[in-house]
């Protein structure tokens, strides 16, 4: 028999999950987690969490995207945390690396320019693939195709409160398009030609920027100059018909035919933020002010009864929102 150390716990001891929910309505909405293999422990802690705090209620699937195959142990140890479903896709080639069209002396040379003047992720091609993908590539993916909402989620970041709630649900009844936890300013060292470009884009296609835009967001002189503000995209949860569309599609393959996401360091975040700043309304784009969540180095922390109604886990004295490097107040003056 056992040793008294390894008694196992009998079997009545366990109850059933009581909180699982069945919803009477669900939205067509999915998880997207763009992940090296290397990148297993990472997502594992991030996904667990999304579990526990919301998806073990609401069962919505994940699609898992990749450069190259996921490994067998990456699916199964994956596969392992949810009883949702799970798709692992490849990302085309063509969606990937870097285009014929880009000139690679100058790619290269800008690269250098970066190391040298120390800009974070300056000297990485992986990296600028991973940002172009992400601005132009991640909602036309085979297997995010049929999904009309994604949740973003990255490896390491912390979910601190439980998500009662569907948001995919808030995203589809109010309409809204784009919904963040965190803005920031951009390193402007990797856009310096950026604002050039958007500007060109509204002034050849007027009729494509919404009326009630969020330019106040971007710009302190009326679309003049960029002021860096952006959503930070490693949280989104977003409508993928809304990048799928006219506005933002055009958009995109203006700014990757400048190369910019290669002769300069251009982030998916100001790309998707500046898309949905100008092509929505500034009430379609959601703070989701309940959800409790890091991504190093910045958290956002719900501050009283929101904290205590998510029974979130952060310090509320430790929170992103005022700090002076936020953007949130940009974002409240819009709406005040
Ligand atoms: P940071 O948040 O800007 O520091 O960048 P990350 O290293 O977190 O990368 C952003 C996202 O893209 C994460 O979900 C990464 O797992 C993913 N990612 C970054 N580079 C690659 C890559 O070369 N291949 C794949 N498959 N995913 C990548
Ligand atoms: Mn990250």
């Amino acid at each position: 028999s056992n040793p008294p150390y390894k008694t196992p716990v009998p079997e009545e001891y366990y109850k059933p999950d009581e909180h699982i929910y069945q919803p009477d309505r669900k939205a067509n909405a999915t998880f997207v987690m763009l992940v090296r293999n290397s990148d297993l422990p990472g997502i594992m802690s991030s996904m667990k969490q999304v579990e526990d705090r919301f998806n073990r209620k609401f069962q919505y699937p994940y699609v898992f995207l990749n450069d190259e195959a996921f490994t067998q142990n990456f699916k199964d140890n994956i596969q392992a945390l949810t009883t949702a479903q799970v798709e692992f896709g490849i990302i085309p080639s063509d969606h990937w690396h870097q285009p014929s069209s880009i000139d690679e002396e100058r790619a290269s040379k800008s690269r250098e320019d970066m190391v040298r003047n120390n800009v974070i992720y300056g000297g990485s091609v992986p990296y600028r693939n991973m940002c172009r993908f992400n601005s132009g590539f991640f909602y036309r993916h085979e297997l995010v195709q049929k999904y009309r909402y994604y949740w973003r989620v990255e490896p390491d970041v912390s979910f601190f409160c439980d998500v009662d709630y569907d948001p995919f649900l808030v995203m589809q009844d109010q309409n809204k398009v784009y919904g963040f936890t965190i803005s920031l300013y951009e390193y402007q060292a990797t856009i310096e030609t950026l604002w050039g470009h958007v500007k060109s884009f509204i002034n050849a296609n007027p009729d494509l920027v919404s009326p009630e835009n969020a330019m106040e967001f971007l710009s302190d002189d009326g679309g003049e100059s960029y002021n860096l503000c952006h959503f930070w995209s490693n949280f989104e949860i977003g409508d993928l018909d809304f990048w799928r569309g006219e506005a933002y599609s055009k958009f995109f393959d203006y700014l990757d035919e400048q190369g910019g996401f290669y002769y300069e360091r251009w982030g998916d975040a100001p790309v998707h933020s500046i898309g949905a700043a100008l092509f929505a309304k500034k009430d379609q784009i959601h703070f989701f002010n309940d959800i409790g969540y890091r991504h190093n180095p910045y958290q956002h922390c719900p501050q009283g009864g929101l904290h205590q109604k998510g029974r979130c886990w952060c310090d509320p004295t430790h929170n992103f929102d005022y700090e002076w490097y936020s953007c949130l107040n940009k974002y409240d003056k819009m709406f005040s």
